[in-house]
């Protein structure tokens, strides 16, 4: 059984009973299986993006029971301080800015694609920008449907987008965890959208709070399926839930938190479809993330030089890991460590 299995991980057929099944595997077994995989797509070359973050507002009208970020007496950058930050991004070498917020009552397209164009006349640099929930508060506050949202973000700038948002995809779990936030159904409109258009996005899940095995398994699986319809994702990001500072860490024991062998299942389901599996080594710090290099990962992230999000969750891995700092990692693991782009080009 086992080797009708690996054949169709190898054919990147896998089933939702074949995923099962290599999840109750032994931890050891799982990783080796993960390890050997991420060779094959990649290689030993573990890469980075030297990035700068920028969360413009922590103001928002959501109520997403996982987020410690949203502040009633929050904070809007202005454009020069928006600009202000991108200029010191570009003195420490950045190839990406990334750019995500709270979703501001009455901001509307138009807002959004001033910001895009404000930074590109003034920087050539790649933006990396808006989730698909911001996508959609913009598409609505401005009565437009998302394809012409999105081609007016991409004619602004926008060159590729974070597939958060996603936290896990199916709509009887986004009910308890994110209510009021786009469907599963939306967030795969919006998704496949942007790779019609052209805008490569990531695709992430959040793990570890009210979500079954079987949900995670399911996520991964229709990640899967939307790649082999579009080709669009560049990498995939399972990111932990953070407990501290949000209604529904309250609920959810810590211990649900991080589990490392999601990181190598999803290297597993993803074969021959997504090369790319990241660990984010701000969720997970930086001990934990270089172990999951050993687990089917291959690439750590951006040194986003700051970050509010994780943070005001109560993560305590810092705002900024230096390029010096990822090549240790790299290297104590016997890899290769290589600059990237957002889009995988190696530099
Ligand atoms: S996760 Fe995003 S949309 Fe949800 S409440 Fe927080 S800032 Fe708002």
């Amino acid at each position: 059984m086992i080797d009708e299995i690996l054949e169709r991980v190898q054919d990147g057929r896998t089933t939702r009973e074949d995923a099962l099944y290599l999840a109750s595997l032994p931890s050891h077994e799982l990783f080796h299986l993960a390890d050997q995989l991420r060779r094959e797509a990649v290689g030993d070359t573990v890469t980075y993006v030297i990035n700068r973050n920028i969360n413009f507002t922590n103001s928002c009208i959501g109520d997403c029971a996982f987020c410690a970020f949203r502040s009633e007496n929050g904070y809007v950058l202005s454009r020069e301080q928006i600009l202000q930050k991108v200029q010191e991004g570009i003195e420490k070498g950045v190839t990406e800015i990334c750019i995500q917020g709270g979703l501001l009552r009455g901001m509307m397209l138009d807002d959004y694609c001033e910001m895009l164009e404000s930074i590109k006349s003034h920087f050539a640099v790649h933006i990396h920008a808006f989730s698909p929930m911001e996508v959609f508060h913009a598409a609505r506050n401005s009565a437009l449907d998302i394809t012409d949202a999105l081609s007016a973000l991409k004619h602004s700038g926008l060159d590729s987008m974070p597939g958060t948002a996603a936290e896990i995809l199916d709509d009887s779990i986004r009910r308890k965890i994110c209510p009021n936030k786009i469907s599963t159904d939306q967030w795969i409109e919006i998704i496949t959208t942007a790779h019609r258009l052209g805008i490569p996005t990531t695709a992430t899940m959040l793990y570890g709070h009210v979500e079954s095995l079987e949900n995670r398994v399911d996520h991964i699986l229709l990640i899967r399926d939307v790649q082999r319809k579009t080709g669009g994702f560049t990498e995939f990001i399972p990111l932990p839930f953070m407990a501290k500072n949000n209604p529904l860490g309250k609920v959810v024991s810590r211990a649900n938190g991080i589990d490392m062998r999601v990181h190598a299942l999803a290297r597993i389901l993803l074969h021959r479809h997504i090369k790319n599996i990241q660990a984010s080594w701000v969720k997970l710090g930086r001990k934990l993330a270089q172990t999951m290099l050993l687990c089917g990962v291959n690439d750590l992230g951006g040194t986003l030089m700051e970050e509010h999000i994780t943070k005001s969750a109560g993560g305590t891995s810092g705002e900024y890991l230096s390029p010096k700092e990822f090549e240790d990692i790299i290297t104590g693991v016997g890899r290769i460590p290589r600059r990237r782009t957002t889009l995988y080009e190696l530099i």
